[in-house]
């Protein structure tokens, strides 16, 4: 597959976001920010499902304030959310913020937009653009009628400019949108157009759930156009789910490195085990593996092996018992009762062997 790697590089903190086929996955905190005991456990159980770089609402003074306190206990990127309020923007940024998400058009006078860009560009930070479709410019509402994919690239194309104009290029662009069609051609659209590195992300996508199928569909076709550089999955959910959602979804595009994939069957008729716990009682162990490892659980002796070629290790269900394979060949059979368990094992040992590797 291809990724679109002809991207400008842009520094998050020790990150290159762009110019490779590296994709960051990134979630929002729902606390409140300036509940920093609040917000570092949020974000350190975020780091620890995977997520490589956060982002806080910044949306009064207190938790400008917070951020000095929360970058120094939290391990990964911070990104401060500011909507208008130019002064909560320096504030992050002077608390030691990685990326600021602000669009120039809607910090108001020149003299302030001035203001943010000097400080970022002091300190190496650089703006994140969130176009929304549901809070386009007025004047491009008016001339499209309503959010369109070129009134979003417009908009886009608008806060760039300003940035651009006082000669600021650490530029990322997001072009979000609730409705797929919508959010997929204005991304593509933004592909063609410029080359800043692209966050993705469709807007309010729902539950559990419903967003994750809406999320995957949306974000998959966009990653299946090689576009994006960081991601994130808006969930009416715990946002550690977002991240267990967005790993999930660039391990199917071999978009992530340190991550094990589960290959599992349907189940049918021949089974003799209890497959599906055997399946999430092993998918859970291997959200702790950061390693790229395939492992096969199926419920079919005859089939398994077989059918699970490419798998690393795994298992296949057969009368009160299981094969173990290895790349398809059965290395040997185990009680079924002590099947998980000798499958972690053997987890075990190749996740460490990649690790020395
Ligand atoms: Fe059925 Fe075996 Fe295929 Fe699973 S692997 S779906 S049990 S035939």
């Amino acid at each position: 597959m291809f990724h679109r790697k002809d991207t400008k590089k842009v520094q998050v903190g020790p990150l290159t976001i762009g110019g490779s086929d590296q994709v960051f996955i990134q979630s929002m905190t729902t606390t409140k920010t300036a509940d920093v005991k609040s917000t570092v456990h949020e974000i350190h159980r975020l780091e620890d499902a995977g997520c490589e770089l956060v982002r806080v609402t910044v949306n009064t003074k207190e938790a400008a304030a917070a951020v000095k306190e929360i970058k120094r206990q939290i391990h990964i990127p911070l990104v401060a959310d500011i909507h208008f309020d130019y002064r909560l923007a320096l504030m992050a940024i002077e608390n030691g913020v990685d990326k600021v998400r602000i669009n120039p058009g809607n910090i108001g006078q020149r003299d302030r937009v001035e203001a943010v860009v000097k400080a970022c560009k002091e300190r190496g930070i650089p703006i994140r653009i969130g176009v929304n479709a549901g809070s386009l410019e007025r004047h491009i509402l008016e001339k499209h009628g309503y959010p369109t994919a070129e009134g979003m690239l417009e908009s886009a194309l608008h806060h760039i400019r300003i940035l651009e104009d006082l000669d600021f290029d650490d530029i990322i662009v997001s072009m979000k949108a609730s409705d797929l069609p919508l959010a997929i051609e204005a991304y593509r659209l933004a592909a063609e157009s410029f080359n800043y590195p692209l966050h993705l992300g469709i807007t309010e996508s729902g539950t559990l759930f419903s967003g994750t199928i809406k999320s995957s569909a949306g974000l998959g076709t966009l990653l299946s156009m090689g576009i994006g550089n960081t991601m994130r999955v808006s969930l009416s959910a715990d946002p550690v789910e977002e991240i267990r959602v967005g790993r999930e979804l660039l391990k199917d595009f071999h978009l992530i490195s340190n991550a094990a994939t589960l290959v599992s069957c349907p189940t049918c008729g021949r089974i003799d085990i209890d497959l599906i716990s055997v399946a999430n009682e092993v998918e859970q162990y291997l959200e702790g593996i950061k390693a790229p490892i395939k492992v096969s659980v199926l419920g079919c002796a005859v089939n398994g092996p077989g059918e699970a070629r490419e798998a690393d290790i795994g298992i296949a269900g057969a009368r009160g018992e299981g094969l173990l394979f290895r790349k398809g060949e059965v290395i040997r059979k185990i009680p079924e009762q002590d099947l998980v368990s000798e499958l972690k094992k053997e987890i075990d040992v190749l996740a460490k062997r990649y690790a020395e590797t």
